[in-house]
């Protein structure tokens, strides 16, 4: 019995049974700053363009502690995602977990992209972070996502060299069988259907609109799902095993679709 003033009194003898969890996504980041900054630019109250997350990996221990920031409760929302979809969200700063890794992300050389790596420490405190979010919410494996799968085109980030395929080996997130899809590849005719492609990204979980053609939209949702599952070659081309690997997904995770 909780009382709120003199004679209101707030009787919690009945609960219901009935509600849900705010939180469905897993969603990572990096920050494309040193940790300094990021700490800064995720805790500035004076920011015209705050932004925070749930949590803050840095490159690596500090006074040789084992030690990550959580910066917002996971009860409250925090702002990371900005105009973002997801399986036919939007705005999923309203039911997600946002996690940023200390990164510097990408620098441009002479045309060429070079991408920072991650540390060791990270993956090994994002894996060990991840764990218990996934299982506290009981987060589906399509649901732990990068910023660049829920708004392709506007972010890259984790980017291409985050080890997606290593978290799922740990039992976080969704990854594709490599068997079946080399199988595919070779028993497959190969016909692109454009439209099929776009269902299928739309079933896992992209925000596209199905057009029949492969327009700007289609190519760059394929460079954020290339750079999520198959980072050797995001160009954006729907090649074979691009479209064996989503085939794949569907059929894994949406057996009954
Ligand atoms: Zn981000």
């Amino acid at each position: 019995m909780q009382t709120c003033s003199d004679d209101l009194i707030i009787d919690q003898t009945h609960p219901s049974p009935n509600y849900n969890q705010r939180v469905f996504f897993l969603v990572l980041h990096y920050t494309a700053e040193d940790l300094d900054k990021s700490l800064k630019t995720l805790t500035d109250g004076t920011s015209k363009n705050p932004v925070s997350a749930h949590y803050l990996i840095p490159e690596t221990n500090i006074n040789k502690e084992r030690r990550i920031f959580q910066l917002v409760k996971e009860s409250e929302r925090a702002w990371h995602a900005g105009i973002s979809t997801w399986q036919n969200r939007t705005n999923l700063n309203d039911t997600s977990i946002g996690v940023e890794i200390v990164n510097l992300g990408y620098k441009d050389e002479e045309g060429i992209r070079k991408w920072y790596p991650f540390t060791n420490y990270q993956i090994e405190s994002v894996i060990e972070l991840a764990k218990i979010i996934v299982e506290r919410y009981q987060i589906f494996p399509t649901r732990f996502i990068g910023h660049s799968d829920i708004a392709p085109g506007r972010k890259v980030d984790p980017g291409p060299l985050f080890p997606w395929e290593k978290l799922y080996a740990n039992g976080i997130g969704a990854w594709f069988d490599q068997k079946a899809v080399k199988k595919e590849m070779e028993n497959h005719t190969n016909i692109l259907d454009i439209k099929q492609l776009q269902t299928n990204l739309l079933k896992y979980g992209y925000g596209i609109q199905i057009t029949g053609e492969l327009d700007k939209q289609t190519t760059t949702i394929l460079q954020a799902f290339q750079m999520h599952f198959r980072s050797s070659n995001y160009s954006g081309e729907p090649d074979a095993e691009t479209i064996a690997i989503l085939n794949n997904l569907i059929e894994k995770y949406y057996p009954n679709s």
